[in-house]
């Protein structure tokens, strides 16, 4: 059986990832799935194994630079309602993997749970911020997880308890496919007091990171005890550019891509940035923006 047979209101073929993406380029998916329910998504996953098909999930889109050849095998996108739930709990809140990590900062915020504001201007998803342990200098979203719902590449749903879990600088031992929902706990704070710190937040990120309406991308991990920023910085990089992709004016770590703007033009000027700082500065920056 072919993977879209009798799924074909889920599947498509040949679909193009550019607008699923912040830097909005890059080819198409052979196949990609949008699951309406648990089944259907286990359903893609069983089929893509059997016909020995990759398979990778698609969150926001937003640390993601797709190459103009496009990805082989199956790409799935958790925007059905059933992945998309919010709910308040006792103490925090459960939440699918597909849920805009905005969603999650204003609900903890407008509940009265400390935290997540930290988060605030972080764009993306809930699953894509917990595969990668999204976050500021000020926490990561790692910290306040209690517990997780997976989906593994046999499409079986497990489930990971918070003593099982771990999560460091940009890493998560949640690493099975798929991130289906997961649980927070969080401390008590007055929502006054969590709003304003939400919008002061918003503002420093604003002057500091490229627009919302830009095509852009956060570049490389900061080292211990440094800034990857710092050293671009220092090594004479701001502004610099490669076709219609340069770095950002307001912070050096970010890319802002141009209309014609190609993926190879991002390649490009990611490895200028990589010799320039190993060579300034002696030391290898690892790369924070994942390549398809
Ligand atoms: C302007 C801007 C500002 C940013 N600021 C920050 C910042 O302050 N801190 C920070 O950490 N990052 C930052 N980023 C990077 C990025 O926004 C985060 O890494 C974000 O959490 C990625 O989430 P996403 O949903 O867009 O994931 P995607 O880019 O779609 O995917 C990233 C990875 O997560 C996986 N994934 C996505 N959803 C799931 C799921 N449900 N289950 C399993 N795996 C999944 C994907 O397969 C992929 O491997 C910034 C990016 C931009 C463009």
């Amino acid at each position: 059986m072919g993977i879209a047979e009798g799924l074909e209101h889920i599947v498509r073929e040949s679909e193009p990832l550019a607008a699923y993406t912040r830097l909005r380029m890059g080819g198409p998916a052979e196949y990609f799935a949008e699951p309406t329910t648990l089944e259907e998504l286990a359903e893609v996953i069983r089929r893509a194994r059997e016909e020995e098909l990759n398979v990778r999930l698609l969150g926001g889109g937003t640390n993601l630079l797709v190459r103009s050849e496009g990805v082989p095998g199956v790409v799935i996108l958790l925007s059905a309602p059933v992945f998309c739930q919010l709910e308040v709990t006792d103490g925090g809140l459960r939440c699918g993997g597909g849920v805009k990590l905005a969603h999650f900062v204003s609900t903890a915020v407008r509940e009265g749970f400390s935290g997540p504001e930290q988060l605030t201007g972080v764009p993306g998803t809930v699953g894509g911020a917990l595969h990668g342990n999204s976050g500021t200098h000020a926490g990561d979203i790692g910290q306040w997880c209690r517990g997780a719902r997976v989906m593994t590449r046999n499409g079986e749903i497990v489930r990971r308890e918070a003593d099982d879990l771990s999560f460091s600088y940009r890493e998560s031992s949640l690493n099975e496919l798929v991130i289906v929902d997961a649980e927070f706990v969080f401390e008590r704070e007055a929502s006054e007091s969590l709003t304003r710190r939400m919008q002061k937040l918003w503002i420093v990120k604003q002057a500091k990171q490229p627009s919302v309406n830009e095509r852009s991308a956060y570049l490389f991990r900061d080292p211990v005890g440094m800034t990857a920023s710092s050293l671009i910085e220092q090594a004479g990089l701001r502004g610099t550019k490669v076709g219609a992709v340069e770095l950002s004016d307001r912070d050096p770590n970010f890319i802002v891509a141009r209309d014609e703007a190609t993926t190879d033009d991002v390649l490009r000027l990611i490895e200028l940035v990589r010799s320039r700082v190993s060579d300034s500065a002696a030391v290898e920056l690892s790369q924070n923006l994942e390549v398809w």
